[in-house]
């Protein structure tokens, strides 16, 4: 069996018994023309390699799939195995690499064996944070990310300084990469739908991403200023340094987190290792 002659989704969820379950945050795309849009928007092609966390179905894996790419999909429910298994064999030998297991803890280096590659997945909700961080901040540097998250998140992902979403995930997402929302999709697209409405973020990293240090001190400084929100820097970054600090990042000391800009808080960040250095 080839790609084009797979039963539809709903067809083959129906054959293995499959039911979607909350706890792994299952909500399928099995509109075949949603995930190739997505495919198509993240940029994927031959000779590409793509990690997929979370296949279930097999959904966006077939529309990754058919554009020639190599895709490794990382997935924790083991119910999905023979439907997956299916589909690895009508992608042909080498096309689909399936790897059971929980994608926080997977090594991506091992699985890619050292190939540059992208991530795209349509992500559980309750760890589609974490993976991002795990993303942007760990040892695995994909060449770029296509993520759908709750629009919520995607909203603290692409925020601009000053927004009301404004804060931590966007500092760590925009000091690392570019990143932009390139696709609403209204729950009623999930089988079931979700509670919330969903975007698709596009991430690619940026020529300047700060060093390891830089991105640890970004970490710390980010929490301490975003934990008080509502003060001003000078009483929030008290413990890191206070208004020396703040000063040789050339930033007011009376200003609020929400106010400082990604190099605002690179610079902050700089200070703050200059301060630990003497
Ligand atoms: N990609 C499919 C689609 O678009 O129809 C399913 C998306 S569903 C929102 C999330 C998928 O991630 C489910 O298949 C779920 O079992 C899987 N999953 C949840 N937690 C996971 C984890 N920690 N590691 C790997 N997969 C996980």
């Amino acid at each position: 069996m080839s790609l084009t002659h797979l039963p539809p989704l709903r067809e083959a969820l129906a054959e293995h018994g499959l039911l979607a379950k909350k706890a792994f945050g299952q909500h399928f795309l099995l509109d075949l023309n949603i995930t190739r849009k997505i495919a198509r928007l993240a940029e994927i092609g031959a000779g590409d390699c793509v990690i997929e966390v979370g296949p279930g179905p097999g959904g966006l894996t077939r529309a990754l799939l058919e554009t020639g790419a190599r895709v490794i999909a990382v997935e924790k429910d083991q119910r999905f195995r023979p439907l997956l298994e299916d589909l690895a064999q009508a992608a042909g030998p080498g096309a689909l690499t399936l790897e059971f297991a929980d994608a926080l803890i997977a090594d991506e280096d091992a699985l890619i064996g050292g190939h540059a590659g992208h991530a795209v997945s349509n992500l559980p909700y309750n760890v589609g944070t974490a993976l991002l961080i795990k993303w942007l901040t760990g040892s695995w540097r994909p060449v770029s990310m296509t993520l759908m998250f709750q629009k919520e998140v995607a909203q603290r992902i692409v925020a601009p300084v000053d927004a009301p979403a404004y804060g931590r995930l966007a500092l760590i997402a925009q000091a690392t990469s570019q990143a932009r929302t390139i696709m609403d999709v209204p729950a009623r697209a999930f089988t079931p739908p979700p509670k919330v409405e969903s975007a698709v973020v596009r991430l690619t990293p940026r020529p300047d991403r700060p060093s390891a240090q830089r991105l640890d001190a970004l970490q710390k400084l980010t929490a301490a200023a975003f934990g008080q929100r509502r003060k001003m820097l000078r009483a929030s970054l008290k413990p890191l340094g206070g208004e020396p600090l703040i000063e040789a990042a050339g930033l007011d000391p009376q200003a609020r987190a929400e106010t400082v800009d990604v190099d605002g808080f690179l610079r902050l960040a700089d200070a703050w290792i200059a301060q630990r250095a003497r």
